[in-house]
């Protein structure tokens, strides 16, 4: 038997990797609640209704859909990005924070890359943060590895749910600095909630992904996979 859900709701909200509680005193269990039940699954809710009357768009992943703009008919298009990109970053997201891993330094090829590139780990967080607590509105602070350079690391924000692979430019290590990821415990306090948040970062999924795109691929494939695989945790 056909499973209607499924046919007519192509895009999933992917289960969190941990309890909601998990991220505690970092990020509350009641903004965990309301940032994957309700903000993600809206996202994911408004992806899967924008493109109801577009069977040929259903079939496609949201980073394809991410990656192809001009596929997409006007109509739909500001909606489908603005939605997929919420789906696809809060996916990342949720898989770049850990309970367990989370304080553990990174290890490996990355600890040696982020010594290279910025000069020390203390460095790199010190400009992570400030990217953060600098971008005026709602977006996202992002550890990547460019396309161009031989794969070298950079720091770099985007607005909105705009994602940088959009850029040739790989996500790594990922946070959502929008006000509906720490306003209920931290308020304005951004900068508090970007210093806390190195106790939960998941250097381990950042090191597997650091690796994973060793090389790039040109037309992004494998990148669709990775977002409801269940992260390294
Ligand atoms: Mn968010």
């Amino acid at each position: 038997m056909e499973n209607l859900e499924t046919a007519s709701s192509p895009h999933l909200l992917p289960a969190l990797p941990y309890a909601h509680e998990a991220l505690e005193p970092y990020i509350d269990a009641r903004t965990m609640l309301l940032h994957h039940g309700k903000h993600h699954a809206g996202y994911v809710a408004a992806l899967n209704a924008a493109l109801q009357a577009f069977p040929d768009l259903k079939e496609r992943s949201a980073p394809w859909l991410l990656l192809n703009p001009g596929k997409l008919p006007r109509a739909i298009r500001t909606t489908v990005l603005n939605n997929a990109g919420g789906h696809v970053n809060h996916s990342l997201f949720w898989q770049a924070m850990s309970p367990l891993e989370g304080g553990a330094p990174p290890i490996g090829a990355l600890a040696i890359a982020i010594v290279r590139d910025f000069g020390s780990l203390a460095q790199f967080k010190l400009q992570f943060s400030e990217a953060g607590g600098k971008l005026f509105g709602s977006g996202w602070v992002w550890l990547v590895r460019v396309k161009k350079d031989g794969g070298r690391l950079q720091v770099c924000t985007t607005e909105g749910h705009d994602n940088p692979i959009t850029e040739g430019r790989y996500p790594i290590l990922v946070n959502d600095v929008w006000e509906h990821a720490y306003y209920l415990k931290h308020e304005n306090r951004r900068a508090a909630y970007l210093d806390g948040w190195w106790s939960i970062a998941n250097w381990k999924e950042a090191s597997r992904r650091f690796e994973r795109y060793a090389t790039f691929p040109e037309r992004h494939s494998g990148f669709d996979g990775e977002l409801l695989r269940p992260a390294v945790i």
